[in-house]
């Protein structure tokens, strides 16, 4: 591990300013530890940011939910106000990593975490994400793993946060702090694809910290829920996942929010799939028609090909699942 400095920091403003002059924020430090001692990453400052007040859970005045950042995936899981209103956060972020990392890691922090790529953390492969320039040895070596939307000459990594895709099926917003104040950006502009530059991950400027996740409030009954397909049913990520949440009235689906993991370079929106669902009666025939709809643009690349009737299959199953059938 290359040499650092530390700073535990006890107010948001400190934070940032150790921030804006080039520190790496830490929490959980499930992530970036990891990735240090692999040699992957070398920060020369970290900036603790764990005893932040940073970690309630409210609902806010419109009714919509705010977590705030340093909430840890299990206190965000478990909480009553997450379960009973939005419970593909919940399946999401129980479905991800072992209950020890759940334990540590932060929402924030697991929208923050970098792929899983495996020439990503091995120093000794051409990638760009890890050193700009150097080439992408996943586009012709082993991708059954990788990514089959939003790709790129650059890069062919999958986003692997499965809480990310519940956050993105929901429109949420990430609320930013920074030196020049507050902002907040939808969480589709936060996470970027990899383009020419997939070593810039996140839309963030220069010393900006996460201080929350706020869902927006969503019409009632909302029924939701999150599956994930993987090699193993435990700590392992995704081959493929959706999120799912639909608001029914009058038999008729109004609203349809859906997202697919697994997938996409960063979490995938299927705006067609949600178009398709809207103003009709479930079925098992409009479950299939728009799940049809989730393949469209897929790139496969040469062992992931299996990925794209795959993904048809995670998005018409988990329809069925939160939409049943009358
Ligand atoms: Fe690196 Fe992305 Fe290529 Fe993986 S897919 S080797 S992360 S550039």
């Amino acid at each position: 591990m290359h040499p650092f400095t530390y700073t535990r920091v006890s107010d948001t403003g400190e934070a940032v300013n150790a921030g804006h002059r080039g520190g790496r924020y830490i929490a959980g430090g499930t992530t970036l530890v990891d990735l240090m001692r692999e040699t992957v990453e070398h920060p020369e400052s970290l900036v603790d940011i764990s005893g932040l007040p940073l970690r309630e859970v409210t609902v806010t005045e419109r009714g919509g939910l705010r977590i705030g950042a340093l909430v840890t995936m299990a206190e965000a899981a478990a909480h009553p106000k997450v379960r009973t209103l939005y419970p593909v956060i919940s399946e999401a972020l129980e479905l991800s990593a072992s209950a020890q990392l759940r334990n540590m890691a932060t929402v924030g922090g697991n929208i923050m975490q970098r792929t899983r790529c495996t020439y990503f953390r091995d120093v000794t492969a051409a990638c760009n994400k890890r050193e700009p320039g150097s080439g992408c040895a996943a586009l012709h070596g082993f991708n059954r793993s990788h990514a089959i939307l939003g790709t790129s000459e650059s890069c062919v990594a999958t986003h692997p946060s499965d809480a990310a895709v519940a956050f993105a099926a929901l429109e949420a917003q990430v609320h930013l702090l920074g030196p020049g104040g507050g902002r907040r950006i939808p969480f589709a502009d936060f996470l970027l694809r990899p383009g020419n530059t997939p070593d810039r991950e996140q839309a963030l400027r220069r010393g900006e910290l996460i201080t929350a996740v706020e869902i927006p409030a969503l019409p009632r009954p909302l029924k939701s829920g999150y599956l994930k397909v993987r090699d193993r049913q435990s700590y392992e990520f995704a081959l493929t996942s959706a999120a799912v949440a639909l608001h029914l009235r009058g038999g008729l689906i109004r609203e349809a929010k859906v997202a697919v993991g697994g997938v996409g370079t960063v979490p995938w929106k299927l705006p067609a799939v949600e178009q398709h669902l809207l103003g009709e009666r479930p079925s098992e025939s409009l479950w299939e028609a728009a799940a049809a709809k989730a393949t469209a643009g897929t790139r496969p690349l040469e062992h992931n090909r299996f990925k794209v009737e795959l993904l048809r299959r995670t998005v018409e199953r988990q329809l069925r699942i939160v939409g049943g059938t009358k």
